[in-house]
């Protein structure tokens, strides 16, 4: 944990999040500013800044996300089997949490590409 990472302390429960799911090594919430009629962030437990810094040892952890995203994309009723996954890293892509997180997006129809 790192003691600065709002999304740490959300993983603490420092932080109340509108949870939606959870696995041993995965924390899924709300979006607090949803950009669709779903948005939520898949997280990891463990504090990993980005894509970037994932570790070899982290691959399970990487591979339980995905599946977790497939899950959500199969069970919640709204997404409709079709949702967007996408994970900003770095500051020119828009990342501003700098605890890995990917957003899951639905719920609407998707324009392509982002912007
Ligand atoms: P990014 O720009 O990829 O770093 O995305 C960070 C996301 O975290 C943004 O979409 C924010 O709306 C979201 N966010 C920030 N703080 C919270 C919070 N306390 N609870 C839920 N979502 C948050
Ligand atoms: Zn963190």
């Amino acid at each position: 944990m790192s003691s600065e990472c709002i999304f740490c302390k959300i993983v603490a429960g420092l932080i109340p999040c509108d949870k939606v799911h959870e696995t041993a090594n995965v924390l899924v919430f709300k979006d607090i500013s949803p950009a669709a009629p779903v948005h939520y962030l898949i997280i990891p437990k463990k504090h990993i800044p980005s894509l970037l810094d994932a570790t070899q040892e982290d691959q399970a952890i990487l591979a339980e996300i995905l599946f977790v995203a497939g899950h959500l994309g199969k069970t919640v009723p709204e997404l409709n089997r079709n949702f967007r996954l996408a994970v900003s890293t770095g500051p020119d892509a828009g990342q501003v949490v700098m605890h890995m997180h990917y957003h899951l997006i639905g719920g609407r129809k998707l324009t392509w590409p982002p912007g």
